[in-house]
C-alpha cells in the first residue's frame, strides 16, 4: 500500500505550495543519495519523497490526486504498472528527479556531481522519455544467461540537422509564450493550473527555422537495435536498465533510459523457488532398488547424482549448489530431484519369468509352484 502523499511530506492537506515546498526541501536534503551512500533505505525515502512532492507540487496533478487518490496518477504511481509490451513513460521515475531537484535547490549540489552517475547538470532542454521493453527468457538462458538483440521505435538524433532541430544551424531561441519555463500557468475562477506549454511542448525554446526532417524536434522516430545483455539469475519480472537507450533527448538533451523487463517461460521439467530448482525424475522398479548413477541437466552440462540402493517413489534428493545463480553473485540455490519409480507396463516372457522367481523368494509365490504361461499371474496372485 502506498503512502499518502501528504504523509509523506509530513504536511497538512491544507499546507500551502510554500509549505509543501520548504517540507520537500527539508527531507530531500537529509535523504539526498549523495548524503547517504548505499544507504538503500534512504534511495527508497528519496524516491518517495520526490514522488510525492512531483504531485503535490503541480497543482492539477495535485487536484487529481486530493480528489481521486493513488489510482489515478497512472504511471507517475507505478512506473512498471502497465500491461502493454512496449510503454513509455516519463513521470514517477527516479532518474527524472534530477529535473525537479534542479529547479528547486540550483547549485547547492552543484549541478552533475552527483554519485549516481547522472551529470547532466541543469539542462534547459528535456531529457529523452525513459522507454520499457519486455522480453521472455527461457530457464536455461535465465539460468546462464544471455546477449539479446531487441528492437525497439524510438527517438533518436536527427541527422539532417544534427539534431538542433534549425534548417539553418540558428541556436534555439526562448519560447516567447512561456519564458524559458516549459509551463503555462490557467486561471478558472479560483482555480489556477499549470500545463505543458503548447508552444514550445515544454521544451522551453523554439526553433526559428525548423529542420523540415523532424520539424525542428531535433529527434526523429526510428526503429533501433539494441543489444541487451541478460545476467545469469535474472527473475520473472527482473528490471535491467540500460542508461542512455531511450529516447534521443530534445535538440542536444540527454537521452532517456532503457529498462528491459525480463519475463521468464514456464518450463515443464524444471521449477524454481527463489534460487532454488526443482525438477523429477523417473527410474526404474530396479534401478531404484539396486541404486544406480543418474545424470541430471544443469547450467553447466550435466551433474551425477547418485540413486542409493533401496530408494523409495517421490524420494527428493538435494544437490548443493546445482540450483538458479543468484543474480549477481558468485553463489547457487540448490537443486531438488524428485524420484519417481516406474513400474512397467508390459513385459516380454523372460522378463516375466525373471520377476517371478523374485517373487518366489520374497515368499509371494508359493515354491513349488512352476512358472507356466504369459497368462499365469492371474491365476497365482487372484
Ligand atoms: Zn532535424
Ligand atoms: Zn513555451
Amino acid at each position: 500500500m502506498k503512502r499518502d502523499y501528504y504523509e509523506v511530506l509530513g504536511v497538512v492537506k491544507a499546507a500551502s505550495a510554500d509549505e509543501i515546498k520548504s517540507a520537500y526541501r527539508r527531507l530531500a536534503l537529509k535523504y539526498h543519495p549523495d548524503k547517504n551512500p548505499g544507504n538503500k533505505e534512504a534511495e527508497e525515502k528519496f524516491k518517495e519523497i520526490n514522488e510525492a512532492y512531483e504531485v503535490l507540487s503541480d497543482s492539477s496533478k495535485k487536484q487529481q490526486y486530493d480528489t481521486f487518490g493513488h489510482d489515478s496518477m497512472g504511471a507517475g504511481g507505478n512506473p512498471f504498472g502497465g500491461q502493454s509490451r512496449y510503454t513509455q513513460y516519463s513521470s514517477g521515475d527516479f532518474s527524472n528527479v534530477g529535473d525537479i531537484f534542479g529547479d528547486i535547490f540550483g547549485d547547492i549540489f552543484g549541478g552533475g556531481s552527483s554519485s549516481s552517475g547522472r551529470a547532466r547538470g541543469r539542462t534547459s532542454q528535456r531529457r529523452g522519455n525513459d522507454l520499457r521493453y519486455d522480453i521472455d527468457v527461457s530457464y536455461l538462458d535465465a539460468m546462464k544467461g544471455v546477449e539479446v538483440s531487441i528492437d525497439i521505435p524510438k527517438r533518436e538524433a536527427c541527422l539532417v540537422c544534427n539534431s538542433t532541430g534549425s534548417k539553418d544551424g540558428s541556436a534555439p531561441k526562448q519560447c516567447p509564450k512561456c519564458k524559458g519555463v516549459g509551463q503555462v500557468r490557467y486561471s478558472q475562477g479560483f482555480l489556477s493550473f499549470s500545463q505543458e506549454c503548447p508552444h514550445c511542448r515544454g521544451n522551453r525554446t523554439i526553433v526559428t527555422n525548423p529542420c523540415p526532417e523532424c520539424k525542428g524536434e531535433g529527434t526523429v522516430r526510428k526503429r533501433k537495435n539494441v543489444r541487451v545483455r541478460v545476467p545469469a539469475g535474472v527473475d520473472e519480472g527482473t528490471s535491467l536498465k540500460v542508461t542512455g537507450s531511450g529516447d534521443a533527448g530534445a535538440v542536444g538533451a540527454p537521452a532517456g533510459d532503457l529498462y528491459v523487463i525480463i519475463h521468464i517461460k514456464q518450463d515443464a521439467a524444471f521449477k524454481r523457488n527463489g534460487s532454488d530448482l526443482y525438477t523429477e525424475i523417473v527410474v526404474s522398479f530396479s534401478q531404484a532398488a539396486m541404486g544406480m548413477e543418474y545424470e541430471v541437466p544443469v547450467v553447466d552440462g550435466n551433474v551425477k547424482i547418485k540413486i542409493p540402493s533401496g530408494t523409495q517413489p517421490g524420494t527428493t534428493l538435494r544437490i548443493h549448489e546445482q540450483g538458479f545463480p543468484v543474480l549477481g553473485r558468485k553463489s547457487r540455490g540448490d537443486l531438488y530431484v524428485k524420484i519417481n519409480v516406474l513400474v512397467p507396463k508390459s513385459m516380454s516372457d523372460t522378463q516375466k519369468r525373471a520377476l517371478f522367481e523374485y517373487a518366489k523368494t520374497m515368499g509371494e509365490i508359493p515354491k513349488n509352484i512352476q512358472y507356466q504361461s504369459d497368462n499365469f499371474f492371474k491365476k497365482i496372485f487372484r
